[in-house]
């Protein structure tokens, strides 16, 4: 398996990876740049829209338009108009924190998680907005809200709070969305770099970018054993989705940021978007349910 590039888009923090299954478009984010970008993957026409504040993850709505998880709260964007309107700020206490990753559960439900914008603090979360519009805090203490992704059979949860190096698993409630019992099933070694964003195939093995890590590595949970580790040429990997026709493409986003003169000119295509075929299905993203 190899990775090729797809867009050349130089972003600085490039994340947050979303497939559009009904229109064949990929969604990603530049935190830092506050740009959402769209590729309509059929026509390769590019289009983006710039923002007033950092976002970490947008998700599409059933209904049409995105969720998007800004430093300042959620968001409903209409693409069409560019127009935002403000769900809910659960932080509005916290404003050096910010937004990052964030995905629909396969009920259709936004997770989305938060972190101090320095990454010096414990003093994110992770909260979900339920279908009903209702937002409450799952997950509490978190460092850097990373990789979410839930299993085939919607029976468990995976999560990433990215300093830890750790996945952990959490029991899941598809009709309540509850979690409860966390055990960690995967601890990256100290030399791969850290885990960010993470993705599910249809065999239940995980897909974790590596940050510092310059790859994606496959996982199977319940042994804790990596089975797989493909390169991506720039160092920073930060998030990947299932995406194409047959959902058998891995696309990856990536990151300029924390680079040195002499990674920069090794990897001159980092902060750009790859694709991965592989030989395993993948589950892709779930759009929102609620509003
Ligand atoms: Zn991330």
């Amino acid at each position: 398996m190899n990775a090729e590039l797809v867009v050349n888009s130089q972003s600085t923090l490039g994340e947050g990876p979303c497939w559009d299954p009904e229109n064949q478009h990929f969604y990603w984010v530049d935190i830092l740049e506050k740009k959402i970008h769209r590729l309509d993957t059929v026509t390769k026409e590019r289009e983006e829209i710039t923002l007033e504040s950092y976002v970490g993850a947008a998700a599409l709505k059933q209904n049409g338009g995105l969720i998007v998880a800004l430093m300042t709260g959620l968001y409903e964007l209409n693409w069409n108009s560019k127009s935002l309107h403000l769900i809910e700020d659960p932080e509005s206490n916290l404003p050096g924190n910010r937004f990052n990753d964030g995905k629909c559960d396969p009920y259709g439900r936004f997770w989305a998680g938060t972190m101090d914008a320095e990454e010096n603090k414990t003093s994110g979360a992770l909260y979900c907005l339920d279908v009903n519009g209702e937002l409450r805090k799952k997950i509490d203490n978190v460092g850097i809200s990373n990789g979410i992704t839930w299993s085939p059979d919607h029976k468990i949860m995976y999560f990433i709070d990215t300093p830890t190096g750790k996945v952990v698993k959490y029991d899941y409630c598809l009709k309540t969305g509850e979690i409860s019992s966390p055990i960690p099933v995967i601890t990256f070694p100290d030399d791969v770099g850290f885990p960010d964003g993470m993705t599910i195939d249809t065999e239940g093995m995980l897909w974790i970018a590596h940050y510092s890590g310059g790859g994606v590595s496959r996982w199977n949970p319940e042994t804790g054993e990596q089975l797989n580790f493909i390169s991506v040429p720039a160092v920073n990997v930060t998030s990947c989705t299932f995406g194409g026709k047959n959902i058998d493409e891995l696309y990856v986003t990536t990151a300029r940021k924390d680079m040195n003169e002499e990674q920069l000119s090794q990897y001159p295509y980092a902060g750009g978007v790859f694709k991965i075929k592989t030989t395993v299905k993948g589950i892709t993203n779930f759009p929102y349910r609620g509003i």
